[in-house]
């Protein structure tokens, strides 16, 4: 299986590290050793010391598709996570300065928790998800897909012009505004609604 994520979907959480609004969806991914399952710890790793949580809504593939037109999206998925696009902005930041590709600080060992899954009949609306990130107890990031810059049906038929979607497949979202450092002890809850699907310590 493949993780594939989306950058800048939020339109406050681009602005807060100062990148352009994108006229299409930024696309990159992590390989199946950035999972983290089960409410296992986090482990900072050694090469950062600016490790930032990304809260963000994952979308599970169920059928095998490319080409996929935006109104037949809502076919390809029936279940709705939550999960962390942990990301090392440090090692990220100079590697945007010369142009270079994000997969070091983004798709590192453990840097993708991934929490329990809702069925997709949860929900009336997928255009209109509530969800947060707690740290320490504290709301620090509060999102709602209505804030997408690109709708989660959007999002698959972009993705599957370049990449065959398969079952199993995760598509992290993208972030809302409020990303920020974590550092060991520190205890991170996500929740879809009232519902808490990930939680997990810092070590
Ligand atoms: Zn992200």
């Amino acid at each position: 299986m493949k993780i594939i994520c989306i950058g800048r979907n939020y339109a406050n959480h681009a602005k807060e590290l100062n990148n352009p609004i994108p006229k299409e969806p930024v696309i990159f991914m992590k390989p199946d050793s950035s999972l983290i399952r089960n409410n296992q710890p986090f482990f900072i790793p050694d090469f950062s010391d600016d490790v930032h949580h990304e809260v963000e809504l994952v979308v599970k593939i169920n059928k095998l598709g490319k080409h996929i037109a935006k109104k037949f999206a809502h076919k390809y998925y029936d279940e709705i996570g939550i999960g962390i696009d942990f990301t090392a902005r440090d090692v990220q930041s100079k590697m945007k300065e010369k142009g270079l590709p994000w997969e070091k600080a983004k798709g590192f060992d453990g840097s993708a928790p991934l929490g329990k899954f809702l069925p997709k009949s949860t929900f009336d609306n997928m255009e209109d998800i509530n969800f947060h990130l707690n740290l320490n107890d504290k709301a620090v990031q509060v999102g709602n897909t209505k804030d997408m810059l690109f709708s989660i049906d959007s999002i698959i038929e972009h993705v599957s012009k370049y990449f065959t979607l398969k079952i199993g497949d995760l598509i992290y979202t993208g972030t809302p505004e409020g990303v920020g450092p974590v550092k060991a002890g520190d205890r991170l809850e996500c929740f879809i609604e009232d519902k808490k699907l990930l939680s997990f310590n810092i070590r």
